[in-house]
């Protein structure tokens, strides 16, 4: 198997498109963790019945939920891969370490201050269809595939804020342990789609 990366980020980040586009330079496989939840919401799976709860309260997944759907995954990759969301929390990083054994993934970790954030979730929307993430006053319907852009649901200030306060509370350590272990790369957050793109190429 080969190596993987992690992508983490504060929601609103880009951290989607960004790993969505890094995924497709390099030819590998990519998993958002987010849109798989959203996807099992909106069907009605088994999956989105256990996740609908948390989702609803903005609050993230239960690890014994999250953990053994990604590691499933991750373990039936024969190429490179990408994962867009997950780790969230150390024991997430650490359930993938210990999947991995030799084989740990580098962490690309995007960085946007709080209020920037905040300013930038109030302007996005979301393709109903092909997930594609755009802002309003762009147009009404997806560039990509015509489909309907809509609010995220977990967009409204309540949720996007519980999001946040959950990003500060489990995903700092998650990337203070990939620090830790000289697996991260910071990458500047603030800019343009392209500028960003730049950064994270590199
Ligand atoms: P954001 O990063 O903007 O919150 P995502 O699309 O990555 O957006 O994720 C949406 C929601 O899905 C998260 O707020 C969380 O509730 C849930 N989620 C996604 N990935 C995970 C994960 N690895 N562990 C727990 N919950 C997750």
């Amino acid at each position: 198997m080969k190596k993987g990366l992690v992508f983490l980020g504060p929601p609103a980040s880009g951290k989607g498109t960004q790993a969505q586009r890094l995924a497709e330079e390099l030819e590998i496989a990519c998993l958002s963790t987010g849109a798989l939840l959203r996807s099992a919401l909106s069907v009605g799976s088994p999956l989105g019945e256990k996740a609908k709860p948390f989702l609803d309260r903005g609050e993230y997944v239960p690890d014994e939920i999250m953990v053994p759907i990604v590691i499933e995954w991750v373990s039936n990759q024969s190429e490179g891969w990408l994962l867009d969301g997950f780790p969230r929390t150390v024991h997430q990083a650490e359930a993938l370490d210990r999947a991995l054994e030799s084989n740990q993934p580098q962490a690309i970790v995007l960085h946007v201050p709080d209020d920037e954030l905040r300013k930038r979730v109030i302007r996005r929307l979301e393709c109903e269809s092909c997930h594609r993430v755009s802002r309003s006053g762009d147009d009404e319907f997806c560039p990509d595939c015509g489909g309907l852009l809509n609010t995220r649901d977990d967009d409204s200030p309540e949720k996007f804020e519980s999001r946040l306060s959950e990003f500060h509370r489990l995903v700092f350590p998650t990337i203070q342990y990939y620090c830790d272990r000289g697996r991260a790369r910071i990458v500047n957050g603030v800019g343009s789609l392209d500028d960003v793109w730049r950064r994270v190429r590199i």
